[in-house]
């Protein structure tokens, strides 16, 4: 993000389950909101570039485009344009991509719990339109967990909070205390198609500022 010489601001995770308490004004549906203001992204985004580091095992990017697979396949419209990219090139300047690699995130200790995986959002300060999303798998996360883990990643990448009601829900927080098999619930997938028609979240009256926000998602085991 250095790129574009932009402010980065950390917020934890107890901050981002404070937001959700806030439901969105328009639509039905978890979504992810930053100082009260609903996070999505721009219909003319879609489909979003999914840069997957060419760099992962086999493995992850099986599961990486299994995943892709399922969420076009159930919105019902292209949301994400998955690519093999070679991170040490720098990502697309211009908005609308997700960048999906691997890192060290269960024994960090900003992070209480075990973390599978985390989608950070960067959001136009003042807006809450989107930007671009990051995507990581936990390095030590087993085969087995990666395809749910990264369905799960890319519903948040997606703007979708998560559901911490419905255990059935790919977006409920643990997979510990509620595993597989899980379901995109229809009132996310509504949510996701219509932001892929049009603008439906009135942020009108918010100043546009040149920084990012940086809002971290995370899925723990317990
Ligand atoms: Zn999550």
């Amino acid at each position: 993000m250095k790129l574009w010489g932009v402010v980065l601001l950390l917020l934890v995770s107890l901050f981002t389950f404070g937001c959700l308490a806030h439901r969105p004004p328009v639509l039905d549906g978890g979504s992810i909101q930053i100082n009260g203001q609903v996070v999505y992204w721009e219909s003319a985004s879609f489909p979003l570039w999914l840069l997957i580091d060419d760099q992962l095992p086999p493995s992850h990017i099986t599961a990486t485009y299994d995943a892709v697979d399922r969420w076009n396949d159930e919105v019902g419209i292209q949301v994400f344009e998955p690519v093999l990219w070679d991170l040490s090139v720098a990502a697309p300047r211009t908005s609308g991509f997700v960048v999906v690699s691997v890192r060290e995130l269960g024994e960090s200790q900003h992070r209480q719990g075990r973390v599978l995986g985390v989608a950070q959002n960067h959001v136009y300060t003042g807006t809450g339109r989107m930007h671009s999303s990051e995507v990581w798998f936990d390095e030590d996360l087993h085969e087995s967990r990666l395809l749910i883990v990264m369905e799960h990643e890319l519903g948040h990448s997606l703007t979708l909070a998560h559901d911490e009601d419905d255990c059935r829900s790919l977006l409920h927080p643990s997979v510990v205390n509620c595993p597989p098999p899980t379901y995109i619930m229809p009132d996310d997938l509504d949510r996701v198609r219509l932001m892929t028609l049009e603008v439906h979240v009135s942020n009108e009256d918010a100043p546009s500022a040149p920084l990012y926000s940086f809002l971290p998602d995370m899925w723990q085991e317990s």
